[in-house]
């Protein structure tokens, strides 16, 4: 009889609870997870908190963002930071599906080989710079040949879906990746802002949105939030696009527009990691001539091939700590 009052009331409190409770306080998440607070600062709707994990990799969150920075990197949150008396919380999907990752956990499996996926091709030319006289089709390509010989010394087996100008399907591009039984998928791609505007510029790399999740190219509107196949390495994808992101910004000095998660084609059906790639804008006046050049590309290759390194070898993290 105690009992069953006791879960009429747990109900009632649940159904009445406000969004808030099912936040958790960053601080005390995250100590869970081995980091340590190394910097706190509370004040009038500028609250921030910072946290190391034991080695030395750290973040920082402040309140109302819909991202944190993750070792000088932008990552896309679900939900914006919010604040419970003074102290930032985040929540309990961000926890899972951020921080258990990033500090904690992405079982791994070994990776051999690599399918690259230079985006466009043939009819589909993908985005154009007019004055630089370039494709993406083109810049795609020659990138993947870049990255292909770089992962080849570091001893991956690597393929491509492509290697010459001509048109893949979108779901081809997976399903190759399964048949090849390939260990990660890399998708390249340049980006475009708005028409007319040059000088919309910047690097982003997309993992798979979560189930339940909203993307990050989808606007406010919550669009599908379907679980998909590929959902089943959310921590490696988030882990894979983070280490590629960082390296690409600290090579090129790029403005970092973060990891980022989408649905795309490319990524939803896949059955093994992978993250898709826009190495800058070609429609930007100053990107647009730089991704023209083979130097850059030819950095764009490096810092993919060094994110894939950071990615394998990253360690374990120490056992969990005991209360
Ligand atoms: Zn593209």
């Amino acid at each position: 009889m105690r009992r069953v009052t006791a879960i009429f009331l747990f109900l009632a409190l649940a159904a009445a609870a406000p969004a808030a409770t099912t936040d958790y306080l960053l601080g005390e998440s995250v100590r869970q997870l081995g980091l340590r607070d190394a910097a706190r600062q509370a004040g009038d709707g500028k609250s921030s908190e910072r946290y190391v994990a034991p080695g030395g990799l750290g973040f920082y969150a402040e309140y109302s963002r819909d991202h944190i920075i993750v070792d000088g990197i932008k990552v896309m949150l679900d939900d914006a930071v919010g604040s419970q008396r003074g102290h930032l919380t985040i929540s309990r999907r961000d926890y899972d599906k951020v921080f258990v990752p990033l500090f904690w956990e992405s079982p791994r499996g070994p990776v051999r080989r690599i399918l690259l996926d230079p985006g466009h091709g043939g009819k589909d030319t993908g985005k154009i710079n007019g004055a630089q006289k370039y494709n993406e089709k083109a810049a795609t390509l020659d990138t993947a040949a870049r990255l292909k010989l770089l992962l080849e010394k570091q001893g991956y087996e690597v393929f491509l879906t492509r290697n010459s100008d001509v048109f893949v399907d979108l779901e081809d591009r997976p399903a190759f990746a399964a048949k090849l039984r390939a260990d990660l998928f890399i998708s390249l791609h340049y980006n475009a802002g708005p028409a007319g505007d040059d000088t919309a510029d910047g690097v982003e790399t997309y993992c798979l949105t979560p189930a339940g999740q909203r993307s990050t190219n989808a606007g406010k509107a919550r669009s599908t939030t379907a679980a998909e196949p590929a959902n089943r390495f959310d921590g490696p994808n988030l882990l894979l696009a983070w280490s590629i992101q960082r390296r690409m910004i600290r090579t090129t000095g790029s403005d970092d527009r973060g990891v980022r998660r989408a649905r795309f084609s490319v990524l939803r059906t896949l059955a093994c990691p992978g993250v898709l790639i826009e190495g800058g804008f070609m429609s930007s006046r100053r990107e647009g001539a730089l991704i023209a050049e083979a130097a850059y590309r030819q950095k764009i290759a490096e810092a993919i091939a060094a994110g894939v390194a950071d990615y394998v070898g990253r360690a374990r993290p120490p056992a969990k700590a005991t209360k």
